[in-house]
């Protein structure tokens, strides 16, 4: 395991700070976030210090995130009555990360909950040919 001595998250898979792990193994840990946006937020990290998802190699990628859907299916079948789930990730200050060890959030959702994760439609301010743009600039990076 490469872990940072500094980092909070790293000190939770050390055990030097508690949590309240709902899965484990030894790839990733997931617990519960401290804010519990809803009921059932959870954090996922890999038990390795990588910064955020711009740190992954494309094996730490496939090693650390496919528990994903088992972690996201465990919430829902816990709490049915949820109807929907965010999994999100900030990736940088400007992202709202707070926490530089890389971590997947999973926030329950259910109709009329207020939340407001990310909504702001630019719409307006595209058409076809600035679409394809935006598309072939990352397109081009892929
Ligand atoms: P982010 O803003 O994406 O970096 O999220 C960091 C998250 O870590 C926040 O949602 C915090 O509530 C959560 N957090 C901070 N400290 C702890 C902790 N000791 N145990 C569980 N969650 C934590
Ligand atoms: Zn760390």
């Amino acid at each position: 395991m490469c872990l940072d001595a500094n980092c909070l998250f790293c000190k939770i898979i050390k055990g030097e700070i508690p949590s309240y792990t709902v899965f484990e193994n030894d790839d990733v840990k997931a617990f519960l976030d401290i804010s519990q946006v809803n009921e059932g937020h959870v954090l996922m990290i890999p038990k390795k210090h990588l910064v955020n998802i711009l740190d992954y190699s494309d094996g730490d990628a496939q090693k650390y995130l496919q528990y994903i859907p088992k972690i996201a299916k465990a919430i829902m079948k816990a709490y049915p009555e949820y109807d929907g789930l965010n999994v999100t990730t900030n990736n940088g200050e400007s992202a709202g990360q707070v926490v530089m060890h890389s971590h997947i959030h999973f926030i329950p959702r259910k109709t009329g909950d207020g939340l407001n994760v990310i909504s702001r439609d630019n719409s307006k301010n595209y058409d076809e040919a600035s679409y394809t743009a935006v598309m072939n600039k990352i397109k081009d990076q892929l």
